[in-house]
């Protein structure tokens, strides 16, 4: 594919978001490419392929609803899609709706900057191709630009240095003495995995996460047809629920339970995984108490799981269940009990420096053939920031997003006209089945230039007052939960150094609810041109 053109619509990356904005833009009439970085489609699944990746969602609900018959032939393996299996997925999504032939791979976006005189984004990539385009539609990824850890002594390193989310597959870490650094989903997921087959593995963590057995299985004879029967009505749930999932909270708040109906109910919601957890009682993300009854028969769960008394302390989180991500894991409790895996916590040991082979804290050294950055992401903003942006008059998104990202619905940026960020901060994204949110967007930016086709407008752009509302709304939601308690990815920190809640957590429904309302009402809060 050229890497230059003159089109109606831009998107950059060929993930989720990517893929289905090009099938939707071209069925819409509109012409449209994407640009990826990676050689290949899938974005997350394309890239984190570290032992153990996986979805913690189920692989009947993490998936594509916008074609029954997509549904329908797909046929799912495990409850839970390891890495490789939704790759194939997003290959088979690439090949059935002919994708490819409008995407062009192993090119990166570098700059796009807004023409007032065409009222035009001049786009530029890192290949020397330019695109000249009415609209600018980043499919970037929520998680997509890696986090480097500040390790003191990391360039001395001569070892192999690997992160999760540019994983080499090439490199063998069979027998081979590991430092492991983070313990969040991705984290958890590769110790487990390596602790198989690595000689050594040093874990250090920062905070414990609290993790689920994701008790993953082959899906049985006939449950996947089952499932398939009543996809659509599932489908129906998830996009209305609070966090996009097919089956909705459960009733009631822990507060009111009776020590064993609790019990009961806890076990049957830890039992379902993650989702399951999540939607254990209506009032879980947003009541102290009841939280707290849920976290503590969490923690019990760790302490029974965990050996060393002295781990499983290390191991046991005290910030509200739920707060930070919930973890979904296979073996990450068990692997910690190996005699080849230790645990080092950095709160209590702090790491000094790094020499040639080894990791060294100020209370002991642990030699290291390679070491493994589990430590995620620039979380939600960062693939946006690494553009050269420029909006109206030249302004840079960096400098305006200097003191906390904003942007009207999580979608578009005042004095950013014609660009859309798919999954962007303000709205539910990271907080949701990632691909319920993703659809909503998608199909929200094609009806929007549906309509400014059929008005005759050429120019969409946020009101600054109707953006600063949103955000103000999407804070105040924030408060109203126990999100905001722990330290999480979910916030991101200002210039002047204050803490913003990115995601936005007033619930799937209700968010789809209120676009749908803004579009109705003929683009409430935007200017329109
Ligand atoms: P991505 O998949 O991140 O794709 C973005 C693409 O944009 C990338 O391929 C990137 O290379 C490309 N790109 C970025 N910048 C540029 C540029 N300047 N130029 C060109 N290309 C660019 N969500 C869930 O709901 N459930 C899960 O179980 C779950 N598991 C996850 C596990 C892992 C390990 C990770 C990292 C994330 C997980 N997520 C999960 C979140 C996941 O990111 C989303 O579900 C979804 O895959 C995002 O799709 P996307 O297309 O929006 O972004």
């Amino acid at each position: 594919m050229p890497d230059s053109a003159k089109l109606d619509a831009l998107i950059v990356g060929a993930g989720f978001s990517g893929l289905y904005m090009l099938h939707k833009l071209r069925q819409e009439g509109f012409s449209a490419q994407v640009v990826e970085a990676g050689s290949g489609v899938g974005g997350t699944w394309f890239w984190n392929r570290y032992p153990g990746a996986r979805c913690d969602i189920p692989s009947l609900e993490y998936s594509y609803s916008f074609d029954p018959q997509l549904e329908q032939e797909w046929e799912w393996t495990e409850r839970y899609a390891a890495q490789g299996e939704i790759l194939s997925y997003l290959d088979h999504v690439a090949d059935r709706y002919d994708l490819r032939r409008d995407i062009a791979f192993d090119t990166r976006v570098t700059a796009a900057h807004w023409d007032e005189a065409t009222s035009r984004w001049q786009v530029e990539t890192d290949t020397g191709g330019s695109f000249d385009v009415q609209f600018l539609i980043l499919a970037t990824g929520a998680l997509s630009e890696p986090k480097m850890p500040d390790l003191p002594g990391l360039e001395k390193f001569e070892g192999k240095v690997l992160h999760t989310a540019k994983w080499d597959d090439s490199v063998d870490l069979k027998g081979k003495t590991v430092c492991h650094f983070g313990t969040g989903s991705s984290g958890i997921q590769a110790v487990a995995a390596m602790s198989e087959y690595v000689g050594h593995l040093t874990v250090f963590q920062r905070t414990p996460s609290y993790a689920v057995p994701a008790n993953n299985r082959p899906l049985e004879d006939g449950e996947q047809e089952a499932a398939k029967a009543t996809y659509r009505e599932k489908r129906d749930v998830a996009r209305h629920s609070p966090l996009g999932f097919a089956a909705p909270p459960m009733p009631g708040s822990a507060k009111t339970f009776a020590p064993a109906a609790l019990k009961e109910r806890l076990e049957q919601a830890w039992n379902a995984g993650t989702t399951g957890l999540l939607n254990a009682f209506e009032d879980l993300l947003f009541d102290e108490t009841s939280n707290e009854l849920a976290a503590k028969f969490a923690r019990g769960k760790i302490a029974d799981a965990v050996r060393d008394p002295d781990d499983a302390r290390k191991l046991t989180p005290d910030y509200p269940l739920g707060s930070r991500r919930l973890c979904s894991e296979i073996g990450f409790y068990d692997a910690l009990n190996r005699d080849n895996v230790e645990l080092v916590d950095v709160r209590e040991e702090k790491v000094v420096d790094i020499t040639a082979h080894a990791v060294i804290t100020d209370k002991a050294s642990y030699a290291a053939d390679a070491i493994v950055l589990a430590t995620g992401f620039d979380a939600c903003v960062g693939a946006v920031l690494a553009i050269d942006i420029r909006g109206r008059g030249g302004q840079q998104i960096g400098e305006e997003w200097a003191n906390g990202p904003r942007a009207f619905l999580g979608l578009t940026v005042s004095g950013f006209p014609n660009m859309f960020a798919i999954t962007g901060p303000g709205s539910p994204s990271v907080l949701s089945n990632v691909v319920v949110s993703i659809e909503q967007h998608v199909e929200w930016v094609a009806r929007c230039l549906c309509d400014m086709r059929a008005s005759g407008k050429r120019v969409i752009e946020a009101d600054a007052d109707a953006e600063q509302e949103w955000m103000r709304h999407v804070d105040e939601v924030a408060q109203t939960t126990l999100f905001p308690r722990a330290d999480s990815w979910y916030k991101g920190r200002t210039r002047d150094g204050r803490d913003v809640f990115m995601p936005y957590v007033g619930g799937v429904g209700a968010y789809r609810a209120k676009c749908d309302e803004i579009a109705a009402a003929g683009y409430e809060g935007f200017a329109l041109s």
